[in-house]
């Protein structure tokens, strides 16, 4: 029996999971399909429930979705219930499991990059999904500052709120606090930083915010490095920006690799094939232009 993996989300327009994930599996000559699934908001809780069909290995929860399925799962592992978001389901027997593997690729792609967090100052753009995955990993690595910075902000309170408690819990020194989306925070807390990191949705290709950068040149000073998640286009408006200001960049794409690497082992139990991924996703980014 052909088994599949999904991605669901909305807008999918802008993936490229199918193009490195399928390349993967069909490395190890699998007979899986990994599947996109757009899935508009009322109808996420039964395409979810399907997911404990025998054909179905499990999925990847992207925009918008990586807090609201959570309850709909049977269970999640210790660190998608401390992070409070799920990227990666794996259908164990009709039982859902959860898991976030956006914590390690996050962290894999920062240290491949050669910027080691401890004792470093950090700025997230953002609070949704992503900047939970982003601000636990980031705590984790034992940063000594962490300003959280959001539109809506009292889902950045609430974020900060669970860094901090998890922090004290775990005995680290880490000082967080979360900003409002004004430009005279933004500046404030960019220009005193080493690391930025955009988790907003701002920039993605194929939405109504293609284009759009968080920060302007002006606001950046040389040397921080900036890591958009964001990884299509390859080079987003921000990056742009951040390369113009002399900062040192990073594209969401070795992340993507590397947090779908570690899905992939837990749908296959097999070593995940990363050259073939970093080259499949490449090859994915560059058809569509990115
Ligand atoms: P999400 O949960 O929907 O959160 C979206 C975030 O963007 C929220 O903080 C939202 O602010 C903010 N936002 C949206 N429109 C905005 C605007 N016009 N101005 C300012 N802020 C705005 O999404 P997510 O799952 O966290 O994903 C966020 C991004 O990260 C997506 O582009 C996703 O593709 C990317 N991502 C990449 C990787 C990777 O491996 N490279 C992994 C995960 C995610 P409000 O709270 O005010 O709505």
């Amino acid at each position: 029996m052909t088994k599949f993996i999904y991605l669901i989300g909305y807008p999918l327009k802008h993936s490229i999971s199918p193009e490195f994930q399928q390349a993967a599996l069909d490395y190890y000559g699998l007979d899986v399909r990994y599947q996109l699934r757009e899935v508009e908001e009322g109808l996420l809780a039964s395409v979810v429930e399907d997911l404990r069909m025998p054909q179905s290995l499990g999925a990847n929860v992207t925009v918008p979705y990586k807090e609201r399925v959570l309850s709909l799962l049977d269970r999640t592992d210790d660190l998608a219930r401390v992070v409070g978001a799920v990227n990666t389901i794996v259908n164990d027997g009709g039982s859902l499991v959860g898991y976030n593997t956006d914590v390690v690729g996050f962290v894999t792609a920062l240290k491949d990059a050669d910027f080691e967090p401890r004792d470093r100052r950090a700025v997230i753009l953002g609070a949704g999904g992503a900047a939970r995955a982003v601000g636990f990993a980031l705590v984790r690595e034992k940063v000594a500052w962490l300003a959280v910075v959001n539109r809506t902000k009292a889902r950045a309170d609430r974020l900060v709120s669970d860094l901090a408690n998890y922090a004290r819990a775990k005995g680290l020194a880490t000082q967080v606090l979360a900003l409002a989306w004004a430009e005279s925070e933004l500046r404030v807390a960019v220009k005193s930083c080493e690391l930025i990191v955009n988790c907003t949705t701002l920039g993605m290709r194929h939405t109504a915010q293609e284009g759009e950068s968080p920060l302007t040149e002006d606001m950046l000073g040389e040397g921080v490095l900036v890591y958009d998640l964001v990884y299509n286009p390859r080079e987003t408006a921000l990056l742009k920006v951040a390369k113009r200001a002399g900062a040192k960049t990073l594209s969401g794409l070795p992340m993507l690799v590397h947090q779908g690497a570690a899905a992939f082992k837990l749908w296959t139990q097999k070593e995940p094939p990363l050259s073939v991924m970093f080259r499949a996703a490449e090859n994915a980014l560059t058809k569509m232009g990115g």
